[in-house]
């Protein structure tokens, strides 16, 4: 029980009411925390952590223990674009991607003209340095240019120079939007091992990469170059027995059964050692730059990146799912039981880019029966011929090719005199589409009000709005309808991606959001809260002033009022 003053009734009354009201952070169990872990698990939805929650082992110590804080199972990524890019820039920048500039993960400037290939190329990767004339994936220099605002790592910097912030991602986009500008260690993960950004390559650690000693076996990149070679063959945990239900993709795919991953395949990201890899240079890193154990307080990000690929490989309600639980869990276990041995006082919050969709081939066994992959019709290279046929115009109306993005750009070679007539042809071919839910043109995004209300009743069109920034966003925003998988069949893809996530549907918007630090009163709160409010939530944990009008988040309550 807990009891309140009611000191407006006179005479003064004291209510004692059961525990189901929170107090503001500020209250008597409030965290001192001299660092802040950050740790983000990509495509992971509320709906896998309602399903696995109950699996997680309490000896592995690890989501079972975030599992029995502060948990709102109902966190959203309430922007329409999920992807990583956007999902990883709203974490710890406290706004949506409209304000972050990241509105998705590639997005075109009809304005830029690269070749690729030898044909020309508008696209922009959302972590490649601005202004590059160089498109050629392989040669890219990644920066953290394109976000326009800052992390907590920053702000945290501007407080105090001497606070240190590093970012360790199993992708470049995922640590860089993490870490931002500043930072004094961002590491993604490349088939070389963990790298940095150009430049500033002597900062990573030794314990990590020994440079000229590329055989040094104690360093972790030696360690997951090596890892490489092995032959993964997973087991099917027990409690994974329910999840067996085979699937045929023809003719690339068979998912629902555990399978060896050959050694030395792209599919090396979703096993197991991805993470636990991810997890010892964090390790590394947090050891070298004495995180928590000076007098400044001190941020680390970790984002792993097993759990996105073992979905798309696999679909994300099968065994390979199951069995990559029981891995994310010990992964998690080992990187808090090593924090909890250095003695320093941290704060855990956790959460995910975004969710994700199961492949509609097992969706429609288990009650679906409108799951459907993507029609060819709606992808860029297809719809702009189509629309350039129609128009009698001689280029491609939509900019891209093979990818279907909810950005829709029309070619800047289309006369400005036919301009306004290809937008509006190309709108109604996309609302004629039997799988398009909405179309949206930017003026109308333009015009939108920001979203305000609860961001799981946000329409359509407010969802587009959080994704929406006017110079960098298509001329037209396409969504899909539910159940709509982004991924031709694998026959007719050059990919091996079975399922797919990037809707603005509660599946791919929905992530749990979870607070746990030592001596936490735990409690679910099951109203639905945004990514965003992570920032303001730990900046008012640790006494961090940020003007509400740079974010769009809000503090979440979540100390438990003893009195
Ligand atoms: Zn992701």
């Amino acid at each position: 029980m807990r009891c309140i003053r009611l000191v407006a009734m006179a005479p003064v009354l004291a209510l004692c009411v059961p525990l189901f009201g929170i107090a503001p952070v500020g209250a008597a169990e409030r965290p001192q925390p001299k660092l802040i872990v950050t740790i983000v698990v990509d495509q992971y939805s509320s709906d896998l952590f309602t399903r696995y929650r109950p699996t997680y082992n309490p000896k592995v110590n690890g989501l079972a223990r975030l599992a029995s804080g502060v948990v709102f199972p109902r966190g959203h990524q309430g922007h329409a674009a999920t992807e990583t890019c956007p999902g990883h820039s709203t974490i710890l920048t406290g706004a949506w991607p409209a304000r972050t500039g990241i509105v998705a993960n590639d997005w075109q400037d009809p304005a830029l003209r690269r070749k690729s290939d030898g044909a020309d190329t508008f696209s922009i990767y959302c972590v490649e340095k601005p202004g590059e004339k160089d498109s050629d994936a392989k040669k890219r220099v990644i920066s953290p240019g394109f976000l326009l605002v800052p992390t907590l790592g920053e702000r945290m910097h501007a407080r105090d120079p001497n606070s240190r912030v590093v970012a360790v991602a199993g992708k470049d986009r995922s640590a860089v939007m993490l870490g931002g500008a500043k930072a004094d260690l961002t590491l993604w993960w490349t088939e070389k091992g963990f790298e940095t950004y150009r430049g500033e390559e002597s900062r990573i650690p030794i314990a990590i990469s020994n440079p000229g000693h590329d055989d040094d076996k104690n360093t972790v990149n030696y360690k997951v170059r090596a890892s490489y070679a092995s032959r993964t063959v997973p087991t099917l945990p027990a409690s994974c027995a329910n999840d067996t239900l085979k699937v045929d993709v023809p003719p690339k795919a068979s998912v629902g059964v555990l399978q060896a991953t050959e050694p030395n395949s792209k599919r090396w990201r979703a096993t197991p050692a991805m993470d636990s890899l991810t997890v010892d240079a964090a390790l590394e890193a947090m050891k070298a730059l004495q995180l928590g154990q000076r007098s400044s307080i001190d941020l680390l990000a970790v984002s792993l990146s097993a759990n996105d690929y073992v979905g798309h490989y696999f679909g994300t309600a099968g065994p390979e799912m199951c069995a990559q639980q029981v891995a994310l869990d010990q992964s998690i276990g080992r990187l808090l039981a090593a924090l909890d041995k250095t003695g320093v006082s941290y704060v855990v919050a956790f959460t995910a880019d975004h969710g994700g969709l199961d492949l509609p081939e097992r969706n429609r066994l288990r009650g679906i029966p409108s799951a459907q992959r993507i029609s060819a019709e709606l992808l860029p290279g297809k719809m702009g011929a189509e629309l350039a046929k129609e128009l009698g115009l001689s280029v491609n109306v939509v900019l891209g090719k093979n990818e279907f993005g909810n950005d829709v750009y029309l070619n800047p070679e289309i006369p400005p005199d036919q301009r306004a007539a290809a937008l509006e042809a190309a709108a109604r071919k996309y609302r004629a589409h039997p799988q398009v839910a909405s179309v949206f043109t930017r003026n109308e995004l333009i015009a939108a009000e920001r979203p305000t209300g609860p961001v799981d009743e946000w329409t359509l069109l407010e969802r587009a709005k959080a994704s929406f920034n006017a110079s960098r966003s298509g001329d037209l925003i396409v969504l899909l309808k539910p159940y709509v998988t982004t991924y031709l069949s694998p026959a007719n893809l050059d990919t091996d991606y079975v399922a797919s996530h990037g809707s603005p549907w509660g599946y791919d918007r929905r992530v749990p959001i979870l607070f746990w630090w030592k001596g936490v009163r735990g409690f679910d709160q099951p109203t639905a809260v945004q990514t965003v409010d992570i920032v303001p939530t730990l900046a008012s944990l640790i006494g961090l002033e940020i003007n509400a009008n740079e974010i769009d988040g809000r503090a979440l309550p979540i100390v438990l009022d003893s009195r």
